[in-house]
């Protein structure tokens, strides 16, 4: 009997693995992984060789044309935006056009861009917050821009980095969430968890412009579905599973 249960404590367990299934990568959530500095530092220099150039694609002239057509540009393409921004900018011309603007002829001309009726509310919102708290400026903190109705750190982000050149995060869009999780940058998936892990990595002083060198990438090379895989840059330093090649 003693010597039967010798045998059982040595046996091993085996795991039993669907015919040709990989084990999964075993995920550690929450600590940023695929970030050792070389392989960032590469990571960047690809980016900075394929969009030396990389900026902001919605039209504006000012600071607070900037932001509202960053509000509006929520779930919608910045062509779309700067489609309809053409005219609106035409006709709004000050703040104080947008802030007591007539709400239903406001929905009706930023229609095309979708959620109409809630970045009315936003746009209206934001530019009274501007003129009643900060003299009709654009104010260069995150902490102030984010006391405007309608304003997250996303638009926070992309105002003062491209209207003011002022590094205060990272821009985390759609394109961000998804190249920032496929080049394993971060293993997150809550935009400030990414925005704090990206912080973390890449150095203060490319925050800006790696923030429009992803979202280029996204829209160009690396779309949702069907990466071009075939013509991208970081293909050698990319283990995504979305992968083409
Ligand atoms: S190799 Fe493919 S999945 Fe990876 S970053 Fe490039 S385009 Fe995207």
């Amino acid at each position: 009997m003693a010597a039967k249960k010798k045998v059982r404590a040595g046996k091993k367990k085996v795991v039993k693995r669907a015919k040709g299934k990989k084990p999964a990568a075993k995920k550690a959530v929450g600590s940023p992984a695929g970030t050792d500095p070389k392989r960032v530092a590469a990571i960047l220099a690809g980016l900075d060789a394929a969009y030396p150039d990389a900026t902001c694609e919605l039209n504006y002239s000012s600071a607070f044309q900037l932001l509202i057509a960053t509000i509006l540009s929520a779930q919608c393409t910045d062509v779309r935006v700067n489609q309809v921004t053409s005219e609106l900018f035409k006709k709004y011309t000050k703040l104080e056009d947008f802030a007591y603007a007539s709400p239903a002829e406001l929905e009706k001309e930023i229609r095309p861009t979708g959620f109409f009726r809630n970045k009315t509310k936003s746009i209206m919102g934001a530019s009274k917050g501007l003129l009643e708290k900060f003299g009709g400026e654009v104010p260069r903190t995150m902490e102030e821009i984010l006391t405007l109705p309608g304003v997250a750190r996303k638009t926070g982000n992309v105002v003062l980095g491209t209207a003011y050149g002022i590094a205060s995060g990272v821009v985390v869009d759609t394109h961000v969430i998804r190249l920032s999780q496929r080049l394993d940058l971060t293993r997150n998936d809550d935009p400030k968890k990414i925005e704090q892990d990206l912080m973390k990595v890449i150095p203060e002083n490319k925050w800006i412009k790696f923030s429009h060198q992803l979202i280029w990438h996204g829209r160009r090379v690396c779309a949702a579905r069907k990466p071009k895989c075939a013509e991208c840059n970081l293909e050698a330093l990319c283990h995504s599973k979305d992968k083409t090649t």
